[in-house]
């Protein structure tokens, strides 16, 4: 897909000491992006659907001064962020939960004092190794074209003896990581899913083939390769979607013969969710329906509505049985 171009960008005055902050400025300014350095994101919406719809077309270039990384079980040891929030409308997110009412997207630009504290948490943990995911609060593919950061991430971890990166993306904007020596310090997962979830609820991602494609470019340099399917839903004819998904998966991935780990996540959703999203996706065909859900206690001290258990064992077992009849080399890390 063609990458992301924000209506407006506001620039932190800090983010203009570092060079990937005078880069990404000059690049914005090339684009013809109107630009206003500020301390501030003014966002003014007439109501809380045209704030979000703005923002998620306003960037904001700043600094990230974290020092102390968040842990990030059980995918890694901890998450660090290149910047936060995305150009995704999926509605299901979980972020739109937890970013406000205006997700504009911060896109950090101080690189070398973010690998600087990861470097520290590595050098903590030594001799063991150390894992850290980028993809917690953002999608560190799609903005990855204002900065060239994960590039720089995955070149640092490759150099890096006891460090190792995890990337997850809904992108296929990866043509700048094909030609770099990773040494296999990098993961890389695609979420993925049928045609129907993403035409219907992943608005603004990139499409079932690119994401597919994507992960073949990825492979044939090869990294290490992951997929996350989610969220899975039923709905008409989702076994011979997902069956289509998988089959797809198996012929542009033949020439791939490490392991490739696959992650199962079925739909769920909380009240707080469920109000948000009717709210700014009031036409949504999401299954919202409590009637047809049962509950489940979540790790963030809140209930999610999640399918009956006879529904999210057939789901897991014929969704698993398709990938272990098609990849011999493949692990399912867990389904929740
Ligand atoms: S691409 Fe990822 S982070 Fe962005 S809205 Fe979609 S699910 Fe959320």
């Amino acid at each position: 897909m063609k990458n992301f171009i924000p209506d407006k960008a506001y620039i932190d005055p800090r983010a203009l000491k570092y060079d990937v902050g005078q880069i990404s400025v000059n690049h914005l300014k090339e684009l013809n992006i109107p630009i206003e350095i500020s301390r501030k994101v003014v966002i003014d919406g007439k109501n809380s659907l045209e704030n979000y719809s703005k923002s998620k077309k306003t960037i904001y270039l700043t600094v990230n001064k974290q020092k102390k990384l968040k842990p990030c079980k059980p995918s890694a040891d901890y998450q660090f962020s290149l910047s936060s929030s995305c150009p995704g409308h999926c509605e299901y997110c979980y972020l739109q939960t937890t970013q406000g009412e205006k997700p504009f997207m911060k896109v950090f630009v101080n690189i070398d004092e973010i690998l600087d504290v990861i470097k520290t948490h590595i050098d903590n943990n030594h001799p063991n190794i150390t894992t850290f995911e980028c993809g917690s609060i953002t999608d560190p593919v799609a903005l990855e074209h204002l900065t060239g950061n994960l590039k720089k991430c995955i070149e640092f971890f490759s150099n890096s003896e006891n460090g190792r990166l995890r990337v997850i993306t809904k992108y296929d904007n990866v043509d700048s990581f094909l030609n770099i020596d990773h040494n296999n310090h990098t993961k890389f997962r695609f979420s993925i899913n049928t045609r129907y979830v993403i035409n219907n609820f992943e608005h603004n991602t990139s499409s079932f083939e690119e994401r597919i494609m994507a992960s073949k470019k990825i492979s044939s340099s090869q990294y290490p390769l992951g997929f996350i399917i989610a969220p899975i839903m039923i709905y008409d004819n989702w076994k011979t979607e997902y069956k289509e998904l998988i089959i797809k998966l198996k012929k542009e991935l033949k020439d791939y013969n490490n392991p490739i780990t696959f992650e199962l996540i079925q739909h769920r959703f909380t009240s707080t969710a469920k109000e948000l999203i009717l709210t700014r996706f009031p036409k949504t065909k999401l299954d919202l329906n409590e009637d047809n859900r049962q509950l489940k206690w979540g790790p963030y001290g809140k209930f999610k509505y999640v399918y009956p258990k006879e529904k999210s064992s057939e789901l897991k077992e014929y969704i698993s049985n398709l990938i272990y009849e098609n990849f011999e080399n493949s692990t399912i890390e867990y389904f929740t």
